[in-house]
This record gives structure tokens, sequence and C-alpha cells, in this order.
């Protein structure tokens, strides 16, 4: 993370926008300084303002953080590395997968498609893709990114590519 870059980043996001560094600190409830001191790589924005500073210049937090515009598939990719290979959803903790027919754990399914080596939701991939919109939010997208995306990217999961 380089506090300077991200710092023109923002000031260049600002600047897209049309605010001035008063009207953007007005917005974030923080003083003017505040604003000039990002923007010139002084100090960071704190976490607890970082997520509706993003909101203002209309972009992620991963965006600012890397002070840089992304792709939204780069953006999912960021977010975690494992997914599961029938609905997408991030497999972050051991208790969010599946179980095989032996009891042991599924690398590669959620315990919400998989169970005892069986799936347990949708039958086709057009379902798990009528699904999808339902986490467009979690994922930050609208629903009809999400779908769009979803269309793309379900037919390539394990389960459904063949
Ligand atoms: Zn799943």
């Amino acid at each position: 993370m380089n506090q300077e870059e991200i710092g023109k980043f923002i000031a260049q996001q600002r600047k897209n926008k049309y605010l001035t560094q008063e009207q953007l600190a007005e917005r974030l409830n923080v003083n003017n300084r505040s604003v000039s001191r990002w923007e010139n790589g002084i100090c960071m924005p704190d976490l607890s303002i970082i997520k509706e500073l993003s909101k203002e210049l209309d972009i992620t937090v991963s965006e600012l953080l890397n002070a840089r515009r992304m792709s939204k598939e780069e953006l999912m990719e960021m977010k975690e590395m494992i997914y599961c290979q029938s609905c997408h959803m991030p497999l972050q903790e051991e208790s969010d997968k599946g179980k095989n027919a032996d009891g042991t754990i599924s690398e590669d399914y959620c315990k919400y498609c998989f169970e005892n080596g069986e799936f347990i939701n949708y039958k086709t991939v057009e379902e798990a893709i009528a699904d999808s919109v339902n986490y467009a939010e979690y994922a930050g997208f609208t629903k009809e990114e999400m779908l769009e995306y979803a269309k793309k990217m379900y037919p390539t999961l394990k389960r459904w590519n063949n």
C-alpha cells in the first residue's frame, strides 16, 4: 500500500467528481485539512472513513487501497481465492464447506450446495444463475451487473462446465 499513490488517486477521483477538498470534507464530516493531508500522502484516511470516502468518490475500497480503477472481474478475484464450484459462494472458513459422502470436507463445494456427497440445491446452471441476483449486494454489484457476470462465470464452475 503506497500512501502517496493513494493520495494522488483520491485527488484525481475527487476532481473527476468536480468536488473541492472543502466539499468532500463536508460530505465526510471531517475538516478540510484531513482531505489535504490524505491527498498529499501525509496520512491515510481512517479505516472508519475509507468506506464512506470510497462511496463519495464512486470507487470501491479495493480500488482506493490499490490506487487505481479495477475491472469487475479483477475485483471479484481479489475478494477471495476459493469459491464454491456450484454457487460461487466464497469458501472462507472450513465451516462454509460441504461434506463428501465419506464425511470428509469438500474442497470444491459449500454446505448449501453439497451435503453427504450430493448436491442439494440447484439442478441446472440456469437456476444457479437466476438465484445469484440475491447475492448481488454482497458482491457489490447491481442485480443487472450480477446477472451479467453470473451468466459468464457460472458456466465455468466445475459443477457446470461439463
Ligand atoms: Zn455452493
